[in-house]
C-alpha cells in the first residue's frame, strides 16, 4: 500500500483557481461540448448498429477529422481498432516488424514497446537504445533493423523527440511513431512516418480504448507482404483491420460513445485552426509552465535539455525541502488533479498535461495555485 498522504490544512482562495482543474496527462480533460455531442448522439447513433449509417458517417467523419488534423498526405490511411496503443504495440510487433526493429526506450511506455518485440518468439531481439528517463537517445541506421520506432512525447518523463526519418537505412525500413499523447498537439509531418499511431484519451480529450493509426503505403505493403508468414490472432490482424477501414468499420464492436467524444473534439480542434493552432497553444501554456518553474526558487523542469522538454506533458521537480506529494493533496482537495509524476519514476515532481483542451490561461492559475500551497506549507 501506497502511504497515504495527510491533506495540509491549506486553503486556496477562489480566486486563484482554474477554471478547469483537470491537468491529467490522461485520461485528461473532457470539454463540455463534447458531452453535449454525446447526448445528442442519442438516441440516432448510440445504441444503434455499428454496420449501418449512423455509425459508419461517425467513423468516416474521426477518419477525415484525424486525417484533416495531421495532414495526412495522399496515400495514407487511417486505421482503427480496439485496445489502445498498448494493442497497437502488438498489432506492429505482429504485421509491421519484418524481423527486427530498433527502440529508443527512455520511459515507460518506449519501453513497453520494447518488451513486446523482446518477447515476440518470431522476431530477432530488437535494438534497443536506452537513455535515462529525462533524457533520450537517437535513432541510428542499422543493418537488419527494419522499423525504427520510438515516441514523439514519452508521457511518463515530458520528452518530446523530432519525427523524422533516420538516414541510411535503405528504402524499406519504417518509422513507427508513438503518438499517444502527442497526436493533435504536436507538429508533425507524417512524411516522416509510416505508422503514427494513437490512443484517442490523451491530448485528442476523449476516453481511452481505441488505437488509431495513421499508415503510409509502405507500412501498409508491409502488413500485406508479412501476411501469412507468422500466426495472427484476428484481433491484432492489421490487414483486417486495414480492409475495415476502408469500410469505415472496425474488425469488432468499438465503443460508440468515445467516437462521438472523439469526432467531436476533432471537429473543434480543426475549426479553431487545425494542428498549427493546437500546437501553438499547447506551447504557450508549455511555455508558462516552464518559465514558472525556472523563475521559481523551489522548482525546475526535470529534462534539462530545453530541446527536449515536451509542450504536451510538463516534469517539474521539486526541491526536496518541498514535500510535492502534500502540494498535490492540497490541489486535489480543491479539485486541481492528476499532477502526479508517473509511478514509477517516484520523483518530488509534478507532471502537467498541458495539451490542446488546456486553457493557458488555466495553467497560469495552477502555477500560482503551487506558489500560494508552497508559501503556506
Ligand atoms: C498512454 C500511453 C500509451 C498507452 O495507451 P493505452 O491507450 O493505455 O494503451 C502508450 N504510449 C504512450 C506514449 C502513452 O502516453
Amino acid at each position: 500500500m501506497a502511504a497515504v498522504t495527510q491533506v495540509p490544512d491549506v486553503t486556496i482562495p477562489t480566486s486563484l483557481l482554474p477554471r478547469d482543474g483537470r491537468f491529467g496527462s490522461g485520461p485528461a480533460r473532457v470539454r463540455r461540448a463534447q458531452l453535449d455531442a454525446l447526448v445528442a448522439a442519442n438516441p440516432s447513433v448510440l445504441g444503434t448498429s455499428h454496420r449501418q449509417p449512423p455509425v459508419l458517417d461517425l467513423v468516416r467523419r474521426v477518419q477525415q477529422g484525424v486525417a484533416d488534423l495531421l495532414l495526412a498526405p495522399d496515400g495514407y490511411e487511417v486505421v482503427l481498432g480496439n485496445g489502445g496503443a498498448t494493442a497497437f504495440w502488438d498489432v506492429a510487433a505482429l504485421n509491421l516488424v519484418r524481423e527486427r526493429s530498433q527502440h529508443l526506450v527512455h520511459g515507460e511506455f518506449s519501453g513497453r514497446f520494447a518488451t513486446a518485440t523482446t518477447r515476440a518468439p518470431f522476431l530477432a531481439d530488437p535494438d534497443v537504445r536506452r537513455a535515462d528517463p529525462g533524457s533520450a537517445s537517437s535513432p541510428a541506421a542499422v543493418e537488419g533493423v527494419d522499423a525504427y520506432c520510438w515516441p514523439q512525447n514519452e508521457t511518463s518523463t515530458g520528452v518530446a523527440l523530432p519525427v523524422r526519418r533516420v538516414e541510411d537505412t535503405g528504402d524499406d525500413a519504417l518509422v513507427l511513431v508513438d503518438a499517444t499523447s502527442a497526436a493533435g498537439g504536436l507538429a508533425v509531418d507524417l512524411r516522416e512516418a509510416d505508422a503514427y499511431y494513437l490512443a484517442p484519451q490523451k491530448n485528442l480529450g476523449s476516453d481511452g480504448g481505441l488505437w488509431i493509426a495513421v499508415l503510409s503505403p509502405a507500412a501498409v505493403e508491409r502488413a500485406h507482404a508479412l501476411a501469412g508468414s507468422r500466426w495472427v490472432p484476428a484481433s491484432l490482424d492489421l490487414p483486417t483491420a486495414i480492409a475495415a477501414g476502408r469500410k469505415a468499420q472496425t474488425y469488432n464492436t468499438p465503443a460508440l460513445a468515445t467516437l462521438v467524444l472523439l469526432a467531436e473534439q476533432l471537429d473543434w480542434v480543426n475549426g479553431q485552426g487545425g494542428l498549427a493552432w493546437a500546437a501553438a497553444r499547447t506551447a504557450e501554456s508549455a511555455r508558462r509552465v516552464y518559465a514558472w518553474a525556472q523563475a521559481s526558487t523551489y522548482a525546475e523542469p526535470f529534462v534539462a535539455d530545453p530541446a527536449l522538454r515536451s509542450d504536451v506533458v510538463a516534469t517539474i521537480d521539486l526541491h526536496e525541502s518541498v514535500d510535492a506529494a502534500a502540494v498535490r493533496a492540497v490541489l486535489r482537495a480543491h479539485g486541481v488533479v492528476d499532477v502526479e509524476p508517473y509511478r514509477a519514476l517516484a520523483r518530488n515532481q509534478l507532471r502537467i498535461g498541458t495539451f490542446a483542451a488546456v486553457d493557458p490561461d488555466d495553467v497560469s492559475a495552477l502555477t500560482a495555485c503551487v506558489d500560494h500551497v508552497v508559501a503556506a506549507l
